[in-house]
């Protein structure tokens, strides 16, 4: 499974982190991804890696705070100026599916080569797309928020979106092959800032640590935070993960690799 982060800023895009998407490869041999969220932005961020957006085959989105989602007009008008595409399955919360379908209509689009297939999530929502089984878990935020657990013949990783309170994945985390969770801020920032139910580095930390994932990548930082805030920020999880830790960069590339007799490793290789 390959991983590239698209956008790694909480809230607003800074001169080095856009916000929030991520593509994943499930099978490497295969050239179809799919896109985990899509902040404004994220058709420019592809254009900078070698993925290509006719092969995009399906858009997950975790909740309709604007830095999850905005982009996804742009990216579906530039999808369809290929002329041999993938068809789109897009889950996401009540709500995107009005959204796009006004914009097609105040600018009077159809989409002509290609096909897009709109499904509302909900909590417990199931869906398959290519070798994926993917489950929709609820999650603690302003507005509904969702992580997606994704498993496929041999691993277990699951994209999360905002989210206070990482324990409300307890029973997915035991030996997750891979955690992707937001740590917008440091422990010593958050107070005063509880209503934005955001979790801090230190509980993502703790709670990773409690539960044993096997690897764990943070991401959506606010965007204050510099190259020093950020050294705090990995030691505040840290002390209390002793697992492979990853803080991600906008095009950072991770490489997920598993087998049978002992544990999955992540490797960032771009
Ligand atoms: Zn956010
Ligand atoms: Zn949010």
């Amino acid at each position: 499974m390959k991983i590239i982060f698209l956008g790694t800023s909480g809230g607003l895009p800074s001169a080095t982190r856009n916000t929030t998407a991520l593509a994943l490869q499930s099978n490497i041999a295969d050239e179809k991804w799919s896109l985990f969220d899509c902040g404004d932005g994220t058709t420019y961020q592809i254009a900078r890696i070698e993925w290509t957006l006719d092969k995009l085959d399906s858009i997950f989105i975790t909740h309709l705070h604007a830095d999850h989602f905005f982009g996804i007009l742009m990216l579906l008008y530039r999808k369809d100026m290929y002329r041999e595409c993938c068809d789109i399955m897009l889950y996401a919360p009540k709500g995107v599916k009005e959204f796009i379908e006004s914009a097609m209509e105040i600018t009077n689009k159809t989409f002509m080569n290609f096909k897009l297939t709109m499904v509302e999530i909900e909590e417990g929502s199931e869906m398959e797309v290519r070798d994926m089984r993917v489950e929709v878990l609820s999650l603690k935020h302003r507005i509904p928020s969702y992580a997606y657990h994704i498993e496929t013949k041999d691993k277990r990783v699951i994209i999360s979106g905002d989210n206070e309170e990482p324990s409300v994945l307890k029973e997915y985390l035991p030996n997750l092959d891979l955690l992707v969770h937001e740590s917008t801020f440091k422990e010593v920032d958050y107070e005063g800032r509880e209503s934005s139910m955001h979790s801090t580095a230190k509980l993502l930390g703790e709670v990773a640590g409690r539960y044993g994932v096997a690897n764990l990548i943070a991401t959506h930082f606010s965007v204050r935070y510099d190259a020093e805030d950020m050294r705090e920020i990995y030691k505040e999880i840290e002390s209390n993960y002793r697992n492979p830790l990853f803080l991600a960069n906008d095009l950072d590339e991770f490489l997920l690799e598993s087998y049978e007799d002992r544990a999955s490793t992540l490797t960032l290789t771009s």
